[in-house]
Parts: structure tokens; C-alpha cells; sequence
């Protein structure tokens, strides 16, 4: 038996939330109507993919994040590029807000009143999207009566196999706690596929690209300098602008940037941090060179087909890095 159930949208306790009928990521896919004023709680993947489309479809989009930044667990340049990026739209960003009360419906009017920094503010608009968090699918379906046990947080507990507490019972993907990707969830089911058939995959070390659809993309593999210092990991920083790659001027779409973490003592690659068009694409091809263990080297004397996205490496891993840092270390 394998349990892959996966996980819903969180609606948080605060009063009024329900009665509004807010959309999830479901129903503002299914819309057929353009919001007048879409509020967006949640700035991570789902509230940013969302709120740039609908702000291109024409709502005037305001998203509300209780943190101070937006994807706040990413590095500060990947963050504040994507504030940017969202204010030149003209989406309007509210930060370190917590949704207090709300009231109205949602497709009709309605009416939030945040509390940030301590003060108490009301915002009005016509639509509501929820996008803050998600929670797993294991209510109702009899794991106790199987013998399937929980973890603090609630997902499936399972070991580095994905075999859960109950002899022959799998689970997978979002419900299992896994990272909240389809690839991670495919990688899952070869990982039970192994189990079975008895090969030797496991879900400990493995190396999960992701890439936030925007336009234009967020993508990443390996270490932020975020995680490399705090697992105190040395690292020297490559790190170049969109405008030095020249497939991104032939586009016309010149914002962001590329960095990579190469390890100090070789030249391992360690992270690699692309903001940009086509990141997602590019990406891959930083992540293959990982997994071969070639040194960063190897993509800066490639002779690299000119003007594609790729090609970039050339320069970037040509530049001149930033000094060693280490654990707690500034930028
Ligand atoms: C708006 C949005 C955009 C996303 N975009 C991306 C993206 O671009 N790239 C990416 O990698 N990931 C993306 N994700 C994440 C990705 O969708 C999930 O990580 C992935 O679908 C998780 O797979 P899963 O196998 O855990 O479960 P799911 O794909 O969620 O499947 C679980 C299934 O189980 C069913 N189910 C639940 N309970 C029961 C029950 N009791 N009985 C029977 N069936 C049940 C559910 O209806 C559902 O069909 C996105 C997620 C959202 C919400």
C-alpha cells in the first residue's frame, strides 16, 4: 500500500477567514472572472506565481506577507530582486502584516484588517486568494486503525525508504513530508519502486532543484549563502549580472542575476542561484555538472554555444570571485 494523499491549502484560524469564502490555488484557477482587487495572503510560490498572472490578466494585486520579505527564507538579493521585480508591475507588497479579522466574501467586497508593527490597518478589495501554507492529507482515512504514525508536524512518518511505521505501508510525496515538488514526489515513487524490487534508493542527500515560475523565473540548486553559512560551510561567490549574459539582451529581458557557491578549498560547485530568464532551463545544466562532481571549471572552459542562455557561465564562473565566507560571515 502506498499513501499519497498529499496536502491542501491552510486556511488559518483568523476570524472571518472562512465566511469569506477565500480561493485557494483551485478555485483561482478555475475563475472566469478578472479580480477587480485581489488580496493574496502568503507571498511564497503559490501566492507569487498567482499574483503575477493575475496582475498581467489586469487585477490590481496586493500581497500580504507576515514575514519581512517575500520567499524570506531565500538570500536577501534573490528577495529583494523580486520585490522589485513585483513593484515595477505595480503589485503592491505589504510586509510583516498578520491578517487579523476579515469580513466581506470573496468575488463580492472584502475587507482585511491587518496589524503590522503594531499598528492596526484596513485594506479593501473584491477578492481574496489564500496562499499561505499547506497541510497534509491524513484526516479521516484510518492510519491510526493501520498503525500509520504521525510526526509532530503532522505528515506521515517514514524512514529515508519511505516505509512508514506499518509493515508494507509506503508513503509519498507532500504527505510523506517531502519537499513540495512533482519531481521530488516522482523521485518518491522510484524510491518505493527500489524498496520493493530491492535496489538501494533512498530520499537522504539527494539533490532537489526548484524553480519559482515567474516571469521571470527564480530557480535554484544546492546551497544559498543563507544555508552555507548557517551549516558554516566556507565558500567563494561568483556572482554576475543578467546584462552580462547576451542571450538575456537578445531577449530584452536583462534583470537579475547569476551566483554560484564553489567550495573554498577546490572547486566543487556547491549552490547555484539563478534570477532571470530562463533560470529554470539553465539551471539543469549547473545541477548535472553537480551530480557528475565536475569542478566549476569545466563549464567556464566549455566552448558554450553562442548567444544562449548557457553561455553565461562563462563569464560568471570568469569572474572574479568574492573571498572565502564562512558561518555567520556578511556579504
Ligand atoms: C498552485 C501550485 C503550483 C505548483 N507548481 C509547481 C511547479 O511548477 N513545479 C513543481 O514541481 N511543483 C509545483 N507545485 C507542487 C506540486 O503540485 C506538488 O508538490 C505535487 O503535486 C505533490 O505531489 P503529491 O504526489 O504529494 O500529491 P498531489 O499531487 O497533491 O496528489 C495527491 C492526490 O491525492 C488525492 N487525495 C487526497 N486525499 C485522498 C483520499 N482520502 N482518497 C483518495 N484520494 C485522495 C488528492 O485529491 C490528489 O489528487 C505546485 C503546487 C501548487 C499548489
Amino acid at each position: 500500500m502506498i499513501i499519497n494523499t498529499g496536502t491542501r491549502a491552510v486556511l488559518e484560524p483568523v476570524p472571518g477567514l472562512v465566511d469569506a469564502q477565500p480561493l485557494t490555488h483551485i478555485e483561482a484557477l478555475e475563475l472566469d472572472e478578472v479580480p477587480e482587487h485581489l488580496f493574496v495572503i502568503g507571498g511564497g510560490y503559490v501566492g507569487l506565481e498567482l499574483s503575477q498572472a493575475m496582475r498581467r490578466f489586469g487585477s490590481k494585486v496586493t500581497v500580504i506577507d507576515r514575514n519581512d520579505r517575500l520567499m524570506h527564507r531565500e538570500d536577501d538579493d534573490v528577495t529583494e530582486a523580486l520585490q522589485n521585480l513585483f513593484e515595477d508591475e505595480g503589485i503592491d507588497i505589504v510586509l510583516n502584516a498578520t491578517a487579523k479579522r476579515i469580513s466581506g466574501k470573496s468575488g463580492q467586497s472584502v475587507r482585511i484588517v491587518i496589524e503590522q508593527r503594531g499598528a492596526e490597518k484596513t485594506l479593501e478589495g473584491s477578492h481574496l486568494l489564500v496562499a499561505a501554507g499547506r497541510s497534509p492529507n491524513t484526516d479521516g482515512i484510518g492510519l491510526e486503525l493501520a498503525g500509520v504514525e504521525l510526526t509532530d508536524r503532522g505528515y506521515i512518518k517514514v524512514n529515508e525508504r519511505l516505509q512508514t511505521t506499518a509493515p508494507g505501508v509506503w508513503a509519498i510525496g507532500e504527505v510523506a513530508g517531502s519537499p513540495q515538488f512533482t519531481h521530488v514526489s516522482v523521485d518518491d515513487f522510484r524510491v518505493v519502486y527500489d524498496s520493493i524490487t530491492g535496489g538501494k534508493r533512498v530520499t537522504t542527500g539527494r539533490l532537489v532543484p526548484f524553480c519559482l515560475f515567474t516571469d521571470p523565473e527564480f530557480a535554484r540548486v544546492g546551497l544559498s549563502e543563507k544555508e552555507a553559512k548557517a551549516q558554516g560551510i566556507a565558500y567563494r561567490l561568483f556572482k554576475i549580472p543578467m546584462e552580462a549574459v547576451m542571450r538575456a539582451s537578445t531577449l530584452a529581458e536583462t534583470r537579475g542575476f547569476l551566483k554560484a557557491l564553489v567550495e573554498t578549498g577546490g572547486d566543487r560547485i556547491l549552490g547555484f542561484t539563478g534570477l532571470g530568464v530562463g533560470a529554470g532551463e539553465v539551471l539543469s545544466s549547473v545541477q548535472i555538472a553537480m551530480v557528475a562532481g565536475l569542478p566549476y571549471t569545466a563549464l567556464r572552459d566549455a566552448i558554450l554555444t553562442h548567444p544562449t542562455l548557457v553561455e553565461g557561465f562563462i563569464p560568471l564562473f570568469s569572474s572574479v570571485p568574492s573571498g572565502s565566507k564562512a558561518a555567520g560571515a556578511n556579504n
